[in-house]
């Protein structure tokens, strides 16, 4: 599985393509070969698409909802017609398989399509016989997007379309760990977005420090860890800028004891293990009720050793896959250290693994204590704990983790207790019955240390606007 070597990549700068004296390479997690040059970009060249961006936002605010949809319906063309090419290089950063690369892009277009669908109105907030007040709302300014690795374009996309349809420009700025894909998206849209409208730039932290800082950008909406999280947060305060943060969640899936077996541990499993547990969202804790507990893990293992194997070579379709870099391999190898230090029940079906690549087999690690690190961190890789239940309150107690705020799961044939429960639960979107999975028309958002804000649905997209009332008197002389 040898890759193009021919692409090239460049930062996208005013509707230019510009290269840099600094250039780095990314690791394919599956080969450990080194990728293509990417150029890094200066904190200049940062400078340079905030004027332009500054520039083009005197025009494109004023531009209509409708203006503004024609452009991303033409960024979906672009994308559909660039589709098998974007998701080679996708797949080749983050070392998913074909499928995992062609399910991202796929999911891309239509996510965009339902965001520009969704532009928030003006509309009346009010009307007696004095007064008539309007809401209306107005973009930000320029927006830095600061992305994380694990799904590089679906999860930019969600800031470029937002950012965009609400009137606002962007400058995007990748993970260092994946910048192929969404700068090429960056370069094959200028042809259909107006100079400065939409930007990317390849950086580390240093470059997203600078984004966070810089008196001239409106807003910053950030994916990634908490840890970085409220770096930004603090860096933003002294030019106010507007903040949304999309963090980590230690996600937990609560199955009662009147569960369909098969139908709950199949989508736990596919919770836990798709994208090899690299997911926001991924189940990351499995609590059982004690009465079932033995029948789920027994099945639950089956289904693992069934559906979620090594697949060395990405053209197989496989949702299964090595972890993306080194750094996140050992942090996902320190939480094995750990358990495997406290004597934990593990079992994972591999007999061997490549020589070459991050891989880590599926692991289940059973009756785990609460103070693990498999269980009271985010492991955001292949392994999971399934731990026992008896009551309510106490499960409760052990699922609301002040770092699980993000997502969360109840399987029960009961729907009105499960939806009981899932109001219980402090994390920004529950789901029952199916693993979790972030739906473009619904808001996502995390609570406690998940996030502050949200993104997506109608109600995301007030995020990227300022709302202005208008009061209209009718009692005016005029
Ligand atoms: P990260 O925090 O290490 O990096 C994310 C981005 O921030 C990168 O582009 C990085 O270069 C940049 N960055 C790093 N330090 C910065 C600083 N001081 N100032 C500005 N920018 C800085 O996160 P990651 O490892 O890339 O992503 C994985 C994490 O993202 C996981 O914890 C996962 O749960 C989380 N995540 C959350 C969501 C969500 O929607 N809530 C979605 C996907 C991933």
């Amino acid at each position: 599985m040898g890759f193009n070597n021919d692409r090239k990549f460049y930062n996208i700068i005013n509707g230019e393509k510009r290269s840099a004296e600094k250039t780095h390479r990314v690791t394919d997690p599956r080969t450990e070969e080194l990728l293509w040059e990417v150029p890094v970009a200066t904190t200049q060249e940062l400078d340079e698409a905030v004027a332009a961006a500054t520039k083009a936002f005197q025009s494109w605010r004023w531009t209509s909802i409708s203006e503004r949809q024609a452009v991303l319906d033409k960024i979906v063309q672009v994308i559909e017609e660039n589709a098998a090419e974007l998701a080679d290089i996708a797949r080749k950063e983050t070392g998913k398989s074909l499928l995992m690369g062609q399910i991202e892009i796929g999911n891309t277009t239509r996510q965009i399509k339902v965001i520009a669908s969704q532009a928030p109105q003006d509309h009346v907030q009010h009307e007696d016989s004095e007064v008539k007040i309007l809401a209306t709302h107005q973009p930000l300014g320029v927006v830095a997007a600061i992305c994380p690795w694990n799904f590089p374009v679906i999860l930019s996309t969600i800031k470029i379309a937002s950012a965009l349809i609400t009137g606002n420009c962007v400058i995007i700025k990748p993970s260092p760990f994946t910048p192929y894909a969404v700068l090429k998206l960056v370069e094959l849209c200028q042809a259909v977005v107006p100079p400065g409208v939409f930007q990317g730039l390849n950086g580390g932290a240093d470059l997203g420090a600078f984004m966070t800082t810089h008196e001239k950008i409106a807003k910053v909406s950030f994916t990634g860890t908490a840890a970085t999280g409220k770096k930004i947060m603090a860096a933003c305060a002294p030019t106010l800028k507007r903040l949304t943060l999309e963090l980590a969640g230690n996600d937990a899936a609560i199955v009662c004891p009147d569960v369909d077996l098969a139908q709950a541990v199949e989508q736990t499993a596919t919770g836990s293990f798709f994208n090899a547990g690299q997911m926001c969202v991924a189940t990351k804790r499995v609590y059982v009720h004690e009465d079932i507990y033995d029948a789920f893990l027994c099945k639950f293992k089956a289904e693992v050793k069934e559906k979620y194997r090594i697949v060395d070579d990405g053209d197989v379709p496989s949702v299964f896959g090595p972890v993306s870099n080194k750094l996140q391999f050992d942090t996902v190898e320190r939480m094995l250290a750990d358990a495997k230090e406290r004597g934990l029940e593990m079992e994972s079906f591999e007999q061997s693994v490549p020589e070459k690549g991050y891989w880590i087999p599926a692991t289940i690690v059973s009756d785990a204590p609460e103070d693990a690190l498999v269980v009271k961190e985010e492991q955001f890789g292949p392994i999971i704990p399934i731990l026992r239940w008896r009551d309510e309150k106490e499960v409760l107690a052990r699922v609301n983790l002040d770092n699980a705020g993000l997502g969360a799961a109840v399987y029960s044939r009961d729907i009105a207790y499960a939806e009981n429960i899932a109001r219980k639960i402090e994390a920004g979107s529950v789901y029952i019955n199916k693993f979790e999975i972030p739906n473009e028309n619904a808001f996502f958002s995390g609570f406690k240390s998940s996030g502050l804000g949200g993104e997506l649905g109608k109600q995301g997209l007030l995020s990227y606007c300022y709302t202005q009332s208008i009061h209209i008197s009718k009692v005016s002389p005029y």
